[in-house]
């Protein structure tokens, strides 16, 4: 009997130039191994500078620009180990190459350990001569990102006490990830008659996208019903990683946790707060959606499990590899030349591994390091079209770390803040380039319907989770009980503001508010509904605009790390600090709503 799976390829069936090449980084395993061991070796390296930080400029810069030496060997490395391990993931020797670089970083992370306290303990008058000499420059911003942090470092015992809690800290996490990964069973489920599937929390969702009402609603009473069974150990944990961040904020001298969480970025409060204004202007339009959702079902009430099946199912289009580049590159004229003729070199060349094989990695990444191609990882299927969705979104991560290698390695990495923009932002720019060329309803439905989820699911449904994080720590600060009760109350209150009179709210759909895992990583969220805004707003502003408009966005690709985050983007025309391109992307949803209402009739 032959299976679907039967025709899946092994990796040494794959034809070479339908994956990646990472002979840049290595030719092969045996000069990996080499670099592996003299890096491995180098690490005693750090003992030379320790306890001399504070010594003499020359020293923090040798010991600066020895740091970076050996960082940028170790991107290296395990680029290389982190990419072949993708490649069949039931390769044990690339595991095993995976294993041992981690095992080597972290013993280089602890070796290292002492720059950061060691730096900060120097007099702030000396460290400020050394920050001013003209050959420490290239790393001027580095210190100052790092002497930012003076403020909140404590003196040693302290901070010694602080180490000694770390593990202790992390309890609440850790109860949260085994009730909800390990002990939480949530039974079987019937997806079509006769075949039964385990309800897990991928196939969950997955449910939640079937066309079958039935099993939407199901899966959804029967997922909860399990985390009604386990509500209070949820509430206790998210409880205590409440607590626990508000004392790591109090101990380190910051006003309120999220003050803690959003210092690293240099972002201030008032983003956060901007951000959660202008959705709840906005939140009509995304009423509006549900009752237009509901309009294009033909339902007469509409509940949480209906919100996730796309109105128009995936439409027949076939792209071969060669179509979905040809697509892409076309999309993405606006950004000039430069940038079509540097991707096309890498996607028909190849930047690109493409196909699915034995035991290769599912899904889609980019990765790449400063001395590599920006490598993408696609399991990339003709007749699946929003696979050509993902390329481009790959392709812009892909091109961002390209383009920042204009800057030293020290500030070729950009962060999280930004990292989202220039994948979505390829995205507008095909969504825009289809919908522009569609020739039928079905299809336009299709395109519309798709960004506007995207858009609800980003901007709309994340601001809403930092909008509970604010309000749970808030009221942790103000020392007031966070019981079952009032987290579930919270989060209801929430509930019904964002989805609005019209829609059934379900009772165990507060539950929701207790089983996020992000809410264990605090105040980050945010950024995925920022990272979107900024890029439709920039995606606005590029097709609209001239040059000036394209040159700006170009430069906040090349820029890396070489400012802050809100810097990056003010530079590049959006200025996150006011509440326009939120509101530039909401009202690409408003007017995405009406079409849509007029398509489905
Ligand atoms: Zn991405």
């Amino acid at each position: 009997m032959s299976s679907p799976t039967d025709r899946i390829p092994t990796r040494a069936e794959v034809a070479i130039e339908h994956t990646w090449d990472l002979s840049r980084l290595y030719t092969n395993d045996s000069e990996w191994e080499a670099a592996f061991q003299k890096w491995e070796a180098s690490i005693e390296g750090y003992a030379k500078y320790r306890g001399k930080m504070g010594e003499s400029w020359q020293t923090l810069l040798a010991a600066l620009l020895y740091d970076l030496e050996f960082g940028r060997e170790g991107d290296k490395l395990g680029t290389y180990a982190f990419l072949k391990s993708s490649e069949d993931v039931s390769n044990s020797t690339y595991q095993g190459l995976k294993a041992r670089y981690l095992g080597v970083a972290a013993k280089a992370a602890e070796a290292g350990s002492f720059f950061r306290p060691e730096i900060l303990a120097i007099p702030d008058q000396t460290l400020q001569a050394f920050v001013n000499q003209p050959e420490i420059a290239p790393h001027r911003l580095t210190l100052e990102r790092l002497i930012r942090f003076k403020a909140h470092t404590l003196n040693e015992s302290e901070e010694r006490i602080l180490a000694m809690q770390i593990e202790t800290a992390q309890t609440a996490h850790n109860v949260f990830s085994q009730l909800n990964d390990a002990d939480l069973k949530f039974g079987q489920i019937e997806i079509e008659p006769g075949r039964k599937i385990d309800l897990s929390h991928g196939t969950y969702m997955m449910c939640l996208e079937h066309p079958n009402r039935e099993v939407r609603k199901t899966a959804f009473h029967q997922y909860y019903s399990h985390y009604q069974d386990h509500a209070n150990t949820l509430s206790a944990a998210l409880a205590g990683t409440v607590k626990q961040d508000v004392f790591s904020a109090k101990v380190r001298n910051y006003k309120t946790a999220r003050e803690a969480a959003m210092f690293p970025d240099n972002v201030p409060a008032s983003v956060y707060d901007n951000l959660v204004a202008a959705v709840r202007a906005n939140l009509p339009a995304v009423h509006k959606y549900y009752a237009v959702r509901k309009k294009a079902m033909k339902l007469d009430a509409i509940h949480f499990y209906d919100v996730y099946v796309p109105i128009q199912s995936n439409i027949k289009k076939h792209h071969t590899w060669e179509q979905g580049v040809e697509l892409v590159l076309e999309s993405l004229k606006p950004l000039g030349q430069e940038y079509g003729n540097i991707l096309a070199t890498g996607l028909r060349g190849r930047w690109c591994d493409r196909y699915e094989n034995k035991g290769k990695r599912s899904g889609a990444f980019s990765a790449g390091c400063y001395d590599s191609d920006p490598y993408i990882l696609m399991n990339y299927k003709d007749d699946v079209f929003d696979h050509v969705f993902t390329l481009t979104h790959e392709a812009g991560h892909s091109m961002h770390t390209h383009f920042s290698k204009s800057q030293p390695y020290q500030y070729s990495n950009y962060t999280i803040f930004v990292a989202e923009v220039a994948s979505t932002f390829n995205e507008q720019l095909l969504g825009r380039y289809l919908m522009a060329r569609a020739t039928d309803d079905q299809e336009r439905i299709y395109y519309i319907n798709r960004e506007i989820d995207d858009i609800r699911r980003t901007i709309v449904r994340q601001t809403m989770f930092a909008e509970y994080e604010k309000i749970i720590h808030d009221l942790a600060e103000r020392n007031e009980p966070l019981t079952v009760e009032t987290l579930r109350g919270e989060y209801r209150k929430l509930l019904d503001a964002y989805f609005g009179p019209d829609f059934n709210i379900d009772a165990e759909l507060s539950l929701e508010g207790l089983r996020i895992p992000h809410f264990y990583n605090a105040f980050y969220v945010y950024k995925y509904s920022t990272g979107l805004s900024a890029a439709i707003a920039l995606a606005e502003r590029v097709t609209q605009g001239g040059s000036a408009e394209l040159n700006a966005y170009l430069s906040f690709l090349k820029a890396g790390s070489s400012k802050d985050p809100l810097d990056l983007l003010r530079d590049a025309g959006v200025d996150m600090e006011t509440p326009e391109p939120v509101n530039a992307a909401l009202k690409r949803f408003n007017e995405l709503v009406e079409q849509l209402d007029q398509l489905v009739g």
